[in-house]
């Protein structure tokens, strides 16, 4: 049997092939070396395990138990482009962030029809939810996307850490003060499960993760201008925590407005962190941010609010 699979490095995707269950992860690494020029003792493969711990070089691509075309995420630089990363990188122009729209031009009925919300209602029913921490008694809710808005998934480097949004710990750890935290991202569970290892984030002592959403947990819904679009429906944790959770202490963060089409007035857009090895100096969205919580945290219902001017809103409180 052959093994196929892609690896992610860098915003690109390398299809390798020509590997078979025999050869080990060390042959992957080499092979994945002809391809990208990164050394194998350079490369780190994210999320490719076997029985729950990171795959030795001599464990055998076989036992690893792989679907064909699995997507793999490495981290990793070729010795000669270290300069390149911290060099200024081009600019940014990812498609799904070039191509978000404002949800004011899209007919606002998308979140009451029919159609959409029998989706919610078969998330809720079979989407099953890996409950890490239960929800808290008066807690709020803050539902956070990953890339782009935790950590910049497209530059190169070495760990997670280089990667990942300034303050991001110290985020966390204030908003747990007040707000059961879930992760959504609209990528696989494996992926969702390596990238919180990397950061940190999974088994930090400071704050816990209530639970994880994935692309799963998501539904596809009809627009007028852009077609047919994926989203993070709000009602999918609303229906199964309806005891905690509602509209009115539920906020998300997003880089991606169109994420919150069903939900639209519980969403806040975040601006995303791109080319981290730049923007980390000066990047101080997640600090201020922790601010914003801080203070709607006070209020009972968070349905008045406007998240569009969370700035404005915070430097009024500052003045106060
Ligand atoms: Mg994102």
């Amino acid at each position: 049997m052959s093994v196929s699979m892609i690896i992610k490095w860098c915003g690109q995707e390398y299809s390798i092939s020509s590997l078979s269950e025999e050869d080990t992860v060390m042959d992957l690494k080499q092979s994945i070396k002809s391809v990208t020029g990164v050394l194998p003792e350079r490369q780190k493969l994210l999320g490719l395990k076997v029985h729950g711990k990171l795959a030795e070089d001599e464990v055998k691509l076989g036992s690893l138990k792989l679907k064909p075309n699995t997507k793999i995420m490495m981290m990793g630089t070729r010795e000669e482009s270290l300069g390149d990363v911290l060099a200024p990188p081009p600019e940014n122009t990812d498609a799904a962030v070039v191509n978000d729209f404002d949800i004011e031009e899209e007919v606002m009925d998308i979140e009451k029809r029919e159609e959409n919300l029998a989706k919610i209602t078969r998330r809720v029913k079979d989407y099953k939810v890996d409950e890490k921490n239960p929800p808290r008694e008066g807690k709020r809710l803050l539902v956070l996307d990953v890339d782009y808005t935790l950590f910049d998934h497209k530059s190169c480097a070495e760990t997670g850490q280089e990667l990942m949004r300034p303050f991001l710990h110290e985020f966390l750890t204030s908003a747990y003060e007040d707000y059961d935290i879930v992760i959504w991202s609209a990528t696989g569970m494996k992926w969702i499960d390596a990238k919180m290892k990397e950061l940190g984030v999974t088994g930090n002592p400071n704050y816990k993760i209530a639970f994880m959403l994935d692309s799963a947990a998501m539904i596809t819904v009809h627009t007028p201008k852009k077609g047919v679009v994926d989203v993070k429906p709000l009602g999918v944790i609303w229906g199964k925590y309806g005891e905690f959770y509602s509209r009115k202490n539920t906020i998300m963060f997003d880089d991606i407005r169109r994420n919150f089409l069903m939900n639209p007035q519980n969403g806040l857009k975040i601006r995303p962190f791109m080319n981290a090895h730049v923007n980390r100096e000066k990047d101080s969205e997640l600090f201020n941010l922790a601010q914003y919580l801080k203070e709607i945290a006070k209020l009972d219902d968070f349905t008045g609010l406007n998240h569009k001017h969370w700035e404005k809103f915070l430097s009024k409180k500052h003045h106060h």
